[in-house]
């Protein structure tokens, strides 16, 4: 049963169209991987050069604050200036943050990146994946690698570790293990994403118009069978991420664009200390730190960096003064180190579970897209929803659903 949300329960993210979290950078078309579902054609475009590159960077600066730029693909890591491109997004103002599946990325890349001023890395694994040397045929088994990526940048120090997952309808009975996994390693893994796959036979029963001319999308979107043959919502993951813990708790979330109620990106951030959940931020949170870090720095707040999530207790405390769910949150602290006082002192981490709810279709054919899209990108000078930029390449435009009569 999927878990029952009201969005009006949760803050609404104030990111929009022209002052966001997240700015999303593709530098290059070319992968080491292949992963099901992907809506990239690897085969495209190849390297932009690093010109190119700056020109999609200052349409940003001129269309669109945000707090971070994620740097994406392609793999980003097979882009053959990846250093000199960190340090001009850095040096532009933003946070680079590598969007990769971590393939090519050893130890003295990484040193390197981190001396370019990279930020963050939010590494993409999952089953729909085929990685060479690697024999994981279930998402459980793929968490050592995802433990060696979390270790690797801990090691180095001071970079926000995340993960990604596309989950299927094969897949998303392993999301309580998943969760599990994470929660043992809140120290280094800070946030962990689940995508819901999507594919044009999952949709419903439609035709695809781009232009005004009636064209077919199999060859843009290839199905897998590693899909399954349900189209997963963002309430069912939540369910699932209740069996591994049922205190989680979604604080905020980004509606559709065809349904104010549609849970598009959903986010719940867990307090942990001494290993185990002392509760889930409020929205009351999410909108004190969305609006002072606006205040402060101009953008809103997306990636936060590893001192500042190790400093659960503090947030608790002072935002607890103002608001019940984070004082209960202090008290559940207090609580648990009541018979060792010096516990007090250890970390308490905030970690972060995030759904995102690609494109729906409407039975009158609208698309539910993520309204104020975060992961929106430059193409030819504009900005345009990444995940569907193969569409606008091959038909010249965004398609559109018409229902089957
Ligand atoms: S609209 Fe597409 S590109 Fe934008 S955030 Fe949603 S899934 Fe990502």
């Amino acid at each position: 049963m999927p878990a029952e949300l009201n969005h009006l329960d949760y803050y609404r993210l104030p990111w929009n169209y022209a002052d966001n979290g997240i700015s999303w950078l593709e530098p290059t078309t070319d992968c080491n991987l292949r992963c099901e579902g992907c809506y990239r054609d690897p085969h495209g475009h190849g390297h932009k050069t690093l010109e190119e590159v700056r020109a999609d960077l200052e349409v940003f600066k001129k269309l669109r604050k945000s707090d971070c730029m994620s740097i994406a693909g392609g793999d980003p890591l097979v882009y053959p200036q990846i250093i000199e491109l960190v340090s001009m997004i850095k040096d532009m103002g933003w946070k680079p943050i590598i969007n990769t599946n971590g393939l090519a990325l050893d130890e003295k890349l990484l040193w390197k990146l981190k001396n370019a001023g990279v930020y963050g890395f939010t590494f993409h694994i999952d089953t729909s994946q085929k990685r060479p040397k690697v024999t994981a045929a279930t998402e459980i088994e793929l968490n050592e690698l995802r433990l060696h990526y979390a270790k690797m940048l801990a090691k180095v120090g001071g970079i926000a570790c995340s993960f990604n997952a596309t989950i299927s309808d094969k897949t998303v009975h392993e999301i309580p293990e998943m969760v599990r996994w994470a929660q043992d390693h809140a120290d280094i893994v800070h946030t962990v994403v689940f995508i819901l796959f999507r594919s044009p036979s999952l949709t419903g029963n439609f035709d695809f118009y781009a232009n005004g001319e009636k064209i077919e999308v199999q060859d843009t979107y290839k199905e897998a069978e590693w899909g399954g043959e349900r189209t997963l919502m963002a309430p069912d993951i939540v369910e699932k991420i209740r069996e591994a813990d049922p205190m989680y708790e979604p604080a905020a979330y980004l509606n559709g664009t065809a349904n104010p109620d549609s849970f598009k990106w959903l986010l719940g951030n867990r307090i942990v200390f001494n290993g185990k959940t002392m509760g889930y931020v409020s929205p009351r949170f999410m909108e004190l730190v969305q609006t002072f870090d606006h205040l402060f720095t101009g953008t809103y707040l997306a990636y936060a960096d590893p001192k500042s999530v190790s400093r659960g207790k503090l947030a608790a405390f002072f935002i607890g003064l103002v608001d019940k769910q984070m004082r209960k949150i202090f008290f559940n602290i207090l609580k648990a180190s009541l018979f060792n006082p010096l516990k007090f002192f250890l970390p308490a981490y905030i970690q972060s579970f995030m759904i995102i709810q690609p494109v729906n279709f409407e039975p009158d054919g609208r698309q539910d897209m993520c309204d104020s899209c975060p992961d929106i990108t430059v193409h030819d000078g504009k900005l345009m929803w990444s995940c569907r930029l193969e569409e606008v390449k091959n038909f010249g435009a965004f398609v559109q659903t018409v229902p089957v009569k």
